[in-house]
């Protein structure tokens, strides 16, 4: 097979393309199929400096004729490359070629993860039996989804193996270790290599190798991009794992974005070691016994409360009984404010007030605009408040024993309360 400038030549980041095609506005190339994208200017060739998105790769990025790519991609029907690029003026070069530039940056970091990837699925195979299902790169990230395989020793992924396997990888990265692509014509020749899977294809096979040929790291089918050895790639981290449809996806990270984010998190660590005056190995148990404390507080705290809430119903229960005894409405009404309490604190002590009330009290926060409404069910809080608070743009509900209102401001909550005071007489 012919190899592509990006297979041929991965560390190129410029060269010149001749397009078989350039297709503007609604345009259409029949032997493509390729559909006219809105906003883009499309370019087919044959050959390309950029990796078509392909194997959970995205595609690379970068310049072609002085215009900024979006997408490419590979139409295997055609064998073209279908470059979608913004809208703009192509600049040729004097042979009607396309001079391009590739996002550097971006392709070394895929080259970098992809290689990581390899190294990490080959370990977790040769160590434990365990089979790679699935790979998915992200922008900075890359999940792997494996499980034992049927000749595996173990039954289940645990923490310490994938410890094990991280550490492993990044000894094959400090180990340095040659990566090669070899393309071969048959499945069959390709199949009598060490490859971690079988192939199951006749087309355009390309097989990684990284270390020696008798036995590799990883041997594996593979189209995406590679660094030529593993030290370049710096760092493996694995990050996370979790269930995923009865396997274990791993996510992990390598290269530049592995390095910039355990950058980032160092900075972090040391940011709350100076804020709890602690050493990095000691932080977990500083903050355990900081959680510790705090847990107590919390408990004193709602002890205290409780006996406060307490008290404070037995003097609404008398407050009201008062009340309706002196002004003999038909329907008892009072209101009583607490400077000191939250809404949730006012609706606990509507609880204790429960079977305690011949009418309606009014429990007014003094810390917000709320207020918590409480009877025996007779008249119905909810309804009251269902009725009445949004004339003043309050909103809230319950049930007819225990209701809340919530206002913008304490005016309107002070007139709505004027219309239930009216409104029970
Ligand atoms: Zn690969």
């Amino acid at each position: 097979m012919s190899k592509r400038i990006y297979q041929e030549y991965p560390y190129l980041r410029s060269a010149a393309v001749t397009p078989k095609a350039v297709l503007r506005g609604e345009e259409e190339h029949a032997a493509a199929g390729v559909r006219y994208l809105k906003g883009c200017i499309t370019v087919l060739s044959e050959d390309s400096l950029f990796f078509p998105e392909g194997g959970g790769q995205p595609c690379d990025l970068g310049y072609m004729g002085g215009l900024r790519l979006s997408d490419v991609k590979d139409d295997k029907k055609s064998g073209l490359i279908v470059h979608r690029l913004e809208e703009g003026e192509l600049s040729f070069g004097e042979d009607r070629s396309l001079p391009c530039e590739l996002d550097w940056q971006r392709r070394f970091d895929h080259m970098q993860m992809h290689c990581a990837e390899h190294i990490v699925s080959g370990t977790f195979l040769r160590l434990y039996g365990v089979e790679n299902h699935g790979f998915h790169m992200g922008e900075d990230y890359m999940t792997i989804d494996m499980t034992p395989g049927e000749d595996s020793p173990v039954s289940e992924i645990t923490d310490e193996m994938i410890r094990t396997v991280e550490l492993r990888s990044n000894e094959i990265v400090w180990e340095d270790l040659p990566v090669r692509t070899v393309y071969y014509d048959t499945r069959e020749e390709a199949n009598s290599q060490p490859v971690r899977k079988q192939i199951l294809f006749d087309e355009d096979i390309s097989v990684v190798f990284i270390g020696t040929e008798e036995e590799p790291v990883d041997c594996c089918a593979c189209c995406g991009t590679h660094v030529s050895s593993t030290g370049q790639i710096g760092l493996i981290s694995i990050q996370k794992s979790e269930n995923y449809k009865g396997m274990l996806r791993l996510t992990l990270k390598a290269g530049r974005p592995a390095v910039t984010e355990a950058l980032r998190e160092q900075q972090s660590v040391l940011r709350l070691c100076r804020r709890f005056s602690a050493e990095p190995p000691e932080l977990e148990d500083k903050v355990a016994a900081y959680e510790n404390k705090n847990g107590l507080i919390r408990k004193e705290l709602y002890d205290l409360k409780k006996d406060i809430l307490a008290e404070e119903a037995g003097r609404v229960a008398e407050a009201a009984m008062a009340a309706s005894a002196s002004e003999g409405r038909a329907k008892p009404f009072s209101v009583h404010e607490f400077p000191m309490l939250q809404a949730a604190d006012l609706q606990d002590l509507a609880h204790l007030l429960d079977g305690r009330l011949s009418g309606l009290a009014v429990l007014v926060s003094g810390k917000t605009p709320d207020a918590v409404l409480v009877s025996g069910g007779d008249p119905a809080c909810g309804s009251l408040v269902k009725d009445y608070a949004p004339i003043y743009q309050g909103k809230g509900g319950g049930n007819p024993k225990l209701a809340r209102a919530i206002f913008k401001s304490r005016e309107d909550l002070e007139l709505f309360i004027d219309l239930i005071d009216k409104h029970l007489r």
